[in-house]
């Protein structure tokens, strides 16, 4: 198990590192703007595998696009998992306290990187989403 948590401590939680089915970075405009940094690291979690180890009511949320709504500690903004969503769990890497043995494989969003930032992905780079075909091999994980 591998324990995360915000930068204040009111959000914490734990996963276990056996369901974790990707990490993928994105570059796209919204993870740049609401990370401050040049893409998010993710890491896209079995929900069975994830627990809170705090009260989920201290997440909050903004619907960043239609649908989506991106978790935050509702007092030291740090982002959160996000829960309940998806059939997955993203979980963003940065919040974990020590390493999951995985490494970024992926690239979504690879053209609205922005022009400072030094790319540093493996793997796969997708202009933007990647294609049903992915999708449909990613959600034959989750079996
Ligand atoms: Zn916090
Ligand atoms: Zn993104």
């Amino acid at each position: 198990m591998i324990s995360g948590s915000c930068l204040c401590g009111d959000v914490a939680f734990e996963i276990d590192e056996s369901g974790i089915l990707m990490s993928n970075n994105c570059s796209c405009t919204n993870c740049r703007k609401v990370s401050g940094a040049g893409y998010g690291t993710f890491l896209q979690l079995k929900p069975s595998c994830f627990r809170w180890k705090s009260d989920p009511a201290k997440v909050a949320t903004y619907e960043s696009s239609p649908g989506n709504y991106r978790a935050f500690c509702a007092r030291c903004g740090s982002r959160a998992p996000q829960c309940g969503q998806l059939p997955v769990v993203g979980v963003p890497a940065g919040a974990l306290d020590s390493d999951p043995g995985v490494r970024p494989a992926v690239a979504f969003y690879a053209e609205s990187a922005a022009a400072w930032c030094v790319a540093d992905v493996t793997g796969d780079a997708y202009p933007q989403m990647p294609p049903p075909e992915f999708w449909a091999e990613f959600m034959g994980k989750l079996q």
